[in-house]
């Protein structure tokens, strides 16, 4: 197997493009910080591979550059570094691979970083001749099969150091990403979590963090580099210090405070009779909270103090996202209450 000579990083985003947001961190800014430290880990660890950034500073890169930056450098590993957005309560760290989506939640985040050509001089004219019909996203994977294994491996690795370090696991994804779809090496693009949720937003927003983030990367990319090269190694990742492990532990959104005979709102997604894990995939990375009635387990997601709309919206949201049975359920005291009755307190 070939070894390692080029890497090409792209931190996403950038000037006029400042990707997604948070309450106040914009996705540009932690993707390059991220970008900028995996760059330095792979150049102080291993001198002789060339690692090529497609922006070091604050500056707007068209999409199609990035691709060419990759293929004109005979990269032989292309890692684009992205942060996520959905509703405040989603969570997690996911890595996507060029393909077909097969959910609307992994097409949206496709949508959403492909929007930047938006940015571009000609408004993204250029990608008239990108089909991206499902038939040429799978015509286009399979012209690139013999590096869809080698990605999905990397992909892997990255998750599972992620996990490690105490992120959800949202797991390894395809999508029609039109930054992945001009190159050819193995290529990923991670999501390093949610810029939306207040907790992942300050995670992100940190130095230290960003340090732990990168790492995770590094360790990820020498396992993968090693599999590659036939070397056996026995690679560690990160120390995870222990105040961030418990941070990491509640890794959700703070509760606005609930006062006395407040009614709040949630939305049901599953009933069980056996209990499930909170962090099961069952649940597609939303944050969710356990309630027993009549013997049955049940899970909701959301908590809304006295908004019955606001717990409406997440409804048709989780419902688009597959849930497709979810219903809004209202508590006061602890005890869960009938929602007309809910509705009527909530607007007193
Ligand atoms: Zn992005």
């Amino acid at each position: 197997m070939g070894a390692i000579r080029t890497v090409v990083i792209d931190a996403g985003h950038g000037g006029k493009d400042p990707g997604c947001h948070g309450a106040s961190a914009h996705e540009k800014n932690v993707c390059l910080s991220m970008s900028l430290m995996l760059g330095k880990m792979i150049e102080e660890k291993f001198p002789h591979i060339k690692v090529v950034y497609t922006r070091k500073t604050d500056v707007f890169v068209e999409l199609d550059e990035r691709a060419k930056i990759a293929n004109r450098n005979n990269a032989d590993l292309f890692i684009c570094i992205h942060a996520n957005a959905a509703s405040a309560t989603a969570y997690g760290t996911e890595t996507y691979v060029l393909g077909l989506h097969r959910t609307e939640s992994q097409q949206k985040v496709a949508e959403r970083e492909n929007s930047t050509i938006h940015f571009e001089d000609d408004g993204g004219e250029k990608y008239k001749d990108f089909d991206m019909s499902p038939d040429a996203i799978i015509a286009r994977q399979i012209q690139l099969s013999v590096y869809l294994d080698q990605s999905i491996s990397f992909a892997d690795k990255l998750q599972e150091e992620f996990k490690r370090i105490g992120r959800f696991d949202r797991g390894v994804k395809q999508a029609g990403f039109l930054v992945l779809y001009k190159t050819t090496m193995p290529s990923v693009l991670i999501e390093t979590g949610f810029l939306t949720n207040p907790t992942e937003e300050k995670f992100l927003s940190s130095a230290e963090t960003q340090r732990l983030m990168a790492e995770s990367m590094f360790t990820a990319f020498r396992k993968y580099k090693n599999e590659l090269e036939g070397v056996e190694e026995n690679v560690q990742g990160p120390i995870v210090p222990e105040k961030l492990q418990n941070e990491l532990a509640k890794e959700e959104i703070e509760k606005t405070e609930v006062g006395e005979g407040d009614v709040i709102f949630k939305v049901q997604i599953e009933t069980s009779e056996q209990k499930i894990g909170l962090t099961s995939s069952r649940f597609k990375g939303y944050s969710v909270a356990e309630y027993t009635q009549d013997g049955l387990y049940k899970y909701t997601v959301g908590s809304f103090v006295n908004n019955f709309a606001k717990a409406n919206e997440m409804k048709n949201e989780v419902r688009s996202n597959g849930f497709e049975h979810a219903f809004v359920v209202a508590f006061q005291n602890g005890e869960r209450i009938n929602l007309q009755k809910a509705i009527k307190l909530a607007e007193n």
